[in-house]
């Protein structure tokens, strides 16, 4: 076959071997669509990828497609817009909604760190500390979102570029997306996987299956383990509460405000009219994203799956009466003065900001009380140590002893385990899977191996390593 120049080529610019950052550029002839543009998120080290260039010229992105409002997906979108970038952004309606508080917030989150930094590089006599971006550059960002996209409708994004959203069951309107791209002839279909939710959750629907396609793009972030059975979890759950109230502690849950919140709310709510949990026990939600977020679910009932309709006829499946919503950092700070009894849930789920980092230095250190971590540690993050057995942790400049009772409950995984990743691909014939998302030695490497023992040729990329999906060429098409 002659050499010729590629005509549809792939590059990952986020998420290659790691699991945040998630970015990715497709090109097809002369046209540029970037899949996802989020934040590296775990520590020093990801805020310094964040704020290097892109790899690419935001100016030259024609189309930027998002599959879900996670910050790791959407985070660096003011980062692009800010440095050039005019094309149109293409989302559901819900997930424009999620990315507008979930921008926001990281914005006003980067102006607070870089107002800090600010004061400690003046009193070193250097003055760094610029934001990656701030609340106007957020605000000026959803100006580019178009109208929202319907799932498994096929739009022409452009010139010889379709696509498909797909819902992927992970957070609401979150999608898959089908790409199908043609060059000058030379045609070929790529699927995002996008973050893959695990069946059977309450809530939202199942993820859809992945449809025929050349080359799918699949997340591994559990590529590696089964998750726990949900029902299991979920009486962890209670069981983590019920210990921690009778011996006199709190419990802090670390949460995501998207879903997870909703989903903790959600079993709350049952187990306490299941009388499983005390009836008196007063819960916070100490988180303003959590509760916009949590405002927004209830705007787009078009995302929920048939059971939580039929919850919803009978009554509002989040409402507790001992439920505090806590917008107001004096109502947060209120709480501090609670020495037990309460179930409180904070952001960051990773613990590498927000409210909970105040939770958790009022309680981390008593050992009456628990941490129950119900989502994803990031290498690197506060979360991630306090998981991993660290006796001591640092906490706004403090030392905290680690005395609390710790609870990893992974079954609230919002992410599919392995066993869902494979049921999602499926056994249709592709031409080769592309591994990201993931860690690279855990979920990474213990789905190629799993792929390749099933006789499916997939590959890892590395961050910009171009690919070529498809190649023209003068004397043969492709
Ligand atoms: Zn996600």
């Amino acid at each position: 076959m002659a050499a010729g120049k590629s005509a549809i080529r792939y590059v990952c610019y986020g998420a290659a071997k790691e699991v945040t950052g998630s970015c990715h550029l497709l090109e097809c002839g002369g046209r540029r669509v970037l899949i996802d543009c989020g934040l590296f998120q775990g520590g020093r080290e990801q805020d310094r990828e964040n704020a290097k260039p892109f790899g690419f010229e935001p100016a030259s992105i024609d189309v930027l497609l998002l599959t879900h409002a996670h910050l790791d997906h959407c985070g660096r979108i003011p980062k692009l817009v800010k440095e050039g970038f005019r094309g149109r952004i293409l989302a559901t309606a819900a997930t424009r909604d999620l990315a507008r508080i979930v921008m926001l917030d990281a914005a006003s989150l980067q102006e607070e760190d870089a107002r800090r930094a600010q004061r400690r590089s003046r009193r070193r006599g250097d003055l760094n500390g610029e934001p990656l971006y701030t609340l106007d550059d957020a605000l000026h960002a959803m100006d580019f979102f178009s109208e929202p996209v319907a799932y498994d409708s096929e739009i022409t994004i452009l010139d010889g570029v379709r696509a498909t959203f797909r819902d992927a069951g992970h957070i609401l309107g979150s999608a898959s997306i089908l790409l199908k791209l043609d060059s000058g002839g030379c045609t070929c279909k790529v699927l995002f996987s996008g973050d893959l939710g695990n069946p059977g959750r309450p809530i939202l629907r199942d993820p859809e299956r992945a449809p025929a396609a050349d080359y799918v793009v699949m997340e591994t972030t559990y590529g590696d383990r089964p998750h726990r059975a949900l029902p299991d979890s979920v009486d962890e759950l209670y069981h983590a509460i019920k210990q921690t109230i009778d011996r006199g502690g709190n419990v802090i849950i670390p949460t995501f405000a998207l879903e997870r919140a909703q989903e903790i709310l959600y079993y709350l709510h049952r187990g306490i009219q299941n009388g499983v949990l005390p009836a008196h026990t007063p819960v916070f939600m100490d988180s303003p994203m959590a509760i916009s977020a949590t405002d927004i679910f209830r705007r787009h009932p078009e995302c929920f799956d048939e059971a939580f309709h039929q919850e919803l006829r009978r009554g509002d499946p989040f409402a507790m009466s001992n439920l505090h919503f806590c917008r107001d950092t004096a109502d947060s700070m209120a709480i501090n003065h609670i020495q037990s009894g309460a179930i409180i849930l904070a952001g960051s789920g990773m613990c590498t900001g927000g409210r909970v980092l105040h939770h958790l230095k009022h309680n981390l250190w008593r050992e009456r009380c628990s941490i129950v971590f119900v989502g994803y540690a990031a290498e690197g993050s506060l979360a991630r140590r306090i998981v991993d057995g660290a006796a001591t942790v640092r906490i706004y400049g403090e030392d905290v002893r680690v005395k609390a009772q710790v609870w990893t409950i992974n079954g609230f995984s919002a992410h599919a385990d392995q066993p869902a990743l494979l049921d999602w691909l499926g056994r249709e014939k592709r031409q080769q899977v592309l591994l990201v998302h993931g860690e690279y030695e855990r979920g990474m490497c213990a789905m190629e191996a799993c792929l390749k023992q099933a006789g499916v040729s997939c590959r890892i990329p590395g961050r910009g390593e171009p690919i070529a999906l498809a190649t023209a060429t003068a004397r043969e098409p492709c």
